[in-house]
């Protein structure tokens, strides 16, 4: 499952199983890397990040155009950036963001069809060449541990679209899950 990199790139513009951001939130929250989930867009991160933290608010809806958006998908795209954040910011202590919608192929999009914006945590001094290269980079955090983190963090700032599902109840097959919380 990839969002941005050209790998494992979705056959069609279709929506549907063959895209990620349709897909992704018929998935558990730690399966697709899920974030928090609002009433029309959602937040996810991304499965090939340019920075640790990198998260991606997305419709649910398969909509390529920023201009696609309802009224509503607009504001709520607007809230859950907001919401991300104040959270990556209390997380991480970035001491900068990136944000932004690439759209269309000339505009960098990897998944063109189904629009997401950007959400890129920035530390001065970090990987200023990736833009140049176009690649992204070992991360030394965990994925699913960093989905872990900020999933608790969001639901404990009472962030709109809080899950419900940050803590695995049953175990899952998941080798380096977050430990249980209270
Ligand atoms: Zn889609």
């Amino acid at each position: 499952m990839a969002y941005i990199g050209g790998e494992n790139k979705p056959p069609s513009a279709a929506a549907g199983s063959g895209c990620p951001f349709c897909r992704a939130p018929s998935l558990e929250d730690e399966d697709a890397l899920v974030v928090a989930r609002g009433e029309l867009c959602f937040v996810v991160l991304n499965l090939y990040p340019y920075n640790p933290g990198h998260l991606m608010v997305c419709p649910y809806r398969h909509v390529a155009g920023y201009v696609d958006l309802t009224p509503q998908e607009t504001v709520e795209v607007a809230t859950l950036t907001q919401s991300a954040l104040r959270v990556l910011a209390r997380v991480s202590n970035p001491s900068g963001f990136n944000l932004g919608v690439n759209q269309g192929q000339a505009g960098g999009a990897g998944i063109a069809a189904h629009l997401h914006q950007h959400v890129v945590p920035r530390w001065t001094g970090d990987a200023n060449f990736l833009p140049v290269i176009g690649r992204t980079k070992a991360l030394p955090e965990l994925l699913a541990d960093t989905r872990a983190k900020l999933a608790d963090a969001w639901a404990a700032a009472g962030e709109p679209g809080t899950t419900t599902s940050t803590t695995s109840g049953s175990g899952s097959s998941g080798s380096s899950g977050p430990a249980a919380r209270a």
